[in-house]
């Protein structure tokens, strides 16, 4: 689900790739307390005085979840932030290879940093790797398939992932490791960027530098706690 809000100052100052923090002071019985993180969906030169962040909304959701999901229309709602370094990298970015990788709902910073990399024309390799585990996790699929088909430099795989035997809530890093290696030019000198839920974030981001001699430098991290 995707909310969208009016920023009532005008326009915030963020970058691609940015988080939020939201606070709902009247809720009580949340047993995680009333803020949550969330990263900004839209791209900096997308939004104007608008911003977007993207969410799971299922039956047995948190109270926080449901106070989001309940909002009505208008109602104001506090935020925090921007935060984060996780962001896009303008220098390092133009004319290089980039390889976003989305785990779940993880996609949402990479979906700030792919309509903005496109809109500055950075003339990166772009690669994006959605990794899901439910084809229904594949989210923000029509406008990326869009975006890639008016730009060259684009290229997007979605991957189902297996649960691991052993630890069903696991991913199987070097499956997903195989893949990449597929699928990128120059493992060693690409840029990459992992979001999503800090179990396969750690995995991916411990087999890229041991198993494909990534260097630490090249490997950017965002993890979703709460997932
Ligand atoms: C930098 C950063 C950026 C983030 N960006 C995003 C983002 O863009 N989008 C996003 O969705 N999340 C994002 N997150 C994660 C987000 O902040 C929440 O932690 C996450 O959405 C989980 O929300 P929730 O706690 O309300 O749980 P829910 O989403 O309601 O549930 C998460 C899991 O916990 C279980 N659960 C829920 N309540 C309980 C309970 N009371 N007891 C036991 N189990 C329970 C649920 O069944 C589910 O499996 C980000 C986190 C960080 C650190």
């Amino acid at each position: 689900m995707s909310f969208f809000f009016n920023v009532e100052s005008g326009a915030l100052n963020f970058r691609a790739g940015n988080y939020l923090i939201l606070r709902f002071r009247d809720l009580a019985d949340d047993p995680r307390g009333p803020m949550r993180q969330f990263s900004i969906a839209s791209s900096p030169s997308e939004s104007g005085s608008m911003l977007r962040i993207a969410t799971t909304i299922e039956p047995d959701d948190s109270p926080f979840k449901r106070r989001l999901n309940d909002l009505k229309p208008s109602e104001p709602v506090e935020a925090l932030g921007p935060f984060g370094s996780f962001t896009i990298d303008e220098a390092r970015w133009k004319d290089s290879e980039v390889v976003l990788v989305g785990a779940g709902i993880g996609v949402t910073p990479l979906r700030s940093m792919l309509f903005e990399a496109a809109k500055l024309k950075l003339d990166s390799n772009l690669k994006l790797i959605h990794l899901a585990r439910d084809p229904s996790e594949f989210v923000f699929a029509t406008e990326f398939d869009s975006l890639s088909s008016s730009h060259s430099r684009l290229n997007i795989r979605r991957i189902l992932s297996s649960p691991r035997a052993d630890s069903p809530s696991q991913h199987v890093g070097s499956v997903e490791l195989s893949v990449l290696s597929g699928m990128v030019e120059e493992m060693r000198s690409a840029l990459f960027y992992l979001s999503g839920p800090a179990g396969i974030v750690h995995a991916l981001s411990q087999a890229l530098s041991t198993s494909a001699s990534v260097p630490h430098s090249n490997i950017r991290t965002e993890r979703f706690t709460g997932y």
